[in-house]
């Protein structure tokens, strides 16, 4: 068999490699670290978790909680290490990092198939690989990489706005609309917020005085404006409380405009307005326009339910700006993560836009699946869009053009339940427990197809 070629000793990389080698391929895993600095990582280790030692959830029936059963289920090494690791943390799975990381590097260093190579690449292999070099991939090799893709289709940071649940917005205040009514759909394509001129205030202040995260070193451009994304909105893309910072009125000239729009309640156009667009591939997911965000997460939950119809809303996914290097994957990418157009090269990790250690982990166990099958002859697989792995690899494969930014594991990129279900399964706990539940059952039956075959 021939051998495969890993770029990244991260999380991705890590696991990539062990289920390569654990399926008869020889690895060459290359490590740029410690001879080359993220500015992140701090050891050599490999699989370093770069901040929080949390994992996230680990209760059955949460979007995390069913993502890390899936990786138990396939035999992940670093879900493994992560069991065996970890700290008391309520329902969540953190670990002693230290403890992790060593185990997960001592694992590798002992296996027979497996050689470790301190060096940074600086060139896409010819032959099979897997590129698993993170948000924070070396700039060389992020040259080679934008060769490969196109530099239109290479980001070096992201701008996730908050994402809430279509049932958790109150519609006695909020309302569809588009500008104009310019939109697509009969209602119109967007959920307005409205504000009065009282609650616009208050509201800037809040995001003015709120707490943020702190910027690394290599973020501080965050605070002048990025390119961040595909669409041209993107170029000089700035978080939320920074446009707030910069003049009282600069978002309601902005992203709070109200033009074209008019309150149904009053017939009369508000004094600002907060748009909320729907994610093209989960319906039952809105995130808010134009707030990319570093506010802390805590924070992000107080000042967004100040807006008039969020008050009670459910945050799927909370608002971030990082350093993050993440290839256009809808464009690139197949659900197998083989790059399209060169079937054994692979991407694996947050540079596929998959966002989470949880999320990369998983990315890296398809990967090194997948690239071991091919090298066997066998073809590469896809998961099912019910498993949470098979889902996230599906969105980020197919997500849209206009507002394509990294994504985690949560319910709202599942299919949805079908409608007996739903209406059987009235209460949110229910609901959640029947996603998980049709998760397992789905990945079952796919692992017992593949043995079979
Ligand atoms: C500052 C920061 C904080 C984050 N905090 C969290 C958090 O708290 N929780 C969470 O869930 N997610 C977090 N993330 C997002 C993400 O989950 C982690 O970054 C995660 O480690 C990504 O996994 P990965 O395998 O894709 O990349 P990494 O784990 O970063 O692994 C990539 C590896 O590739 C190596 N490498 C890079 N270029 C080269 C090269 N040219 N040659 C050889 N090796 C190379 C790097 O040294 C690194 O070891 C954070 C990201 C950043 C940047």
């Amino acid at each position: 068999m021939k051998a495969l070629t890993i770029i990244g000793g991260g999380l991705a990389g890590s696991e990539a490699a062990w289920q390569a080698a654990e399926r008869g391929v020889h690895v060459r895993l290359y490590e740029m670290r410690p001879q080359v600095e993220t500015g992140a990582h701090t050891s050599p280790d490999l699989a370093e978790l770069v901040c929080s030692n949390s994992l996230g959830s680990n209760l059955p029936d949460r979007a995390p909680g069913v993502l890390k059963n899936e990786l138990r289920r396939l035999g992940s090494l670093l879900m493994r290490c992560a069991d065996q690791t970890a700290v008391p943390a309520g329902g969540a799975l953190a670990v002693d990092r230290e403890k992790f990381s060593r185990r997960v590097t001592a694992a590798l260093e002992a296996h027979p198939r497996v050689e470790i190579v301190r060096k940074e690449a600086t060139a896409i292999p010819d032959g099979p690989a897997v590129i698993a070099s993170g948000p924070l991939t070396s700039a060389r090799l992020s040259d080679a990489i934008a060769e490969l893709t196109g530099r239109e289709h290479l980001y070096f940071f992201d701008a996730i706005a908050p994402i809430v649940t279509l049932d958790s917005i109150n519609f006695d205040i909020a309302f569809r609309g588009s500008r104009y009514g310019r939109g697509e759909q009969m209602a119109g394509d967007y959920i307005n917020c409205p504000l009065n001129r009282e609650e616009y205030y208050a509201f800037v202040e809040a995001l003015r005085t709120a707490e943020r995260i702190e910027l690394k070193s290599f973020e501080l451009q965050l605070e002048q404006g990025v390119k961040a994304g595909a669409h041209t909105f993107f170029e000089g893309c700035l978080p939320v409380e920074v446009l707030a910072q910069r003049g009282v009125d600069t978002l309601a000239f902005g992203p709070l405009r109200p033009v074209g729009l008019a309150d149904p309640r009053t017939g009369r156009r508000p004094y600002a307005v907060v748009q909320l667009r729907q994610d093209d591939l989960a319906g039952t997911l809105y995130n808010l326009v134009g707030f990319q965000t570093n506010l802390k997460f805590p924070e992000q939950r107080r000042v967004f339910r100040m807006i008039p119809g969020l008050e009670n809303a459910e945050f799927a996914r909370y608002g971030q700006m990082h350093r993050n290097t993440f290839i256009f994957s809808p464009a690139l990418l197949r659900p197998t993560l083989q790059f399209r157009g060169r079937d054994a090269l692979f991407f694996a990790g947050q540079i596929t836009g998959v966002e989470g250690y949880a999320g990369n982990i998983a990315t890296g166990l398809l990967a090194g699946w997948n690239a071991a099958r091919l090298l066997s002859g066998q073809q590469p697989l896809t998961l099912p869009r019910e498993t949470m792995l098979g889902a996230l690899c599906y969105y980020v494969t197919h997500a849209s053009a206009a507002d394509f930014q990294p994504m985690k594991a949560n319910f709202g990129i599942l299919p949805s339940l079908d409608e007996k279900v739903k209406r059987g399964r009235r209460g949110k706990r229910q609901r959640m427990l029947a996603y998980a539940n049709r998760a397992t059952a789905s990945l079952d039956r796919f692992m017992q197809l593949v043995a079979e075959k």
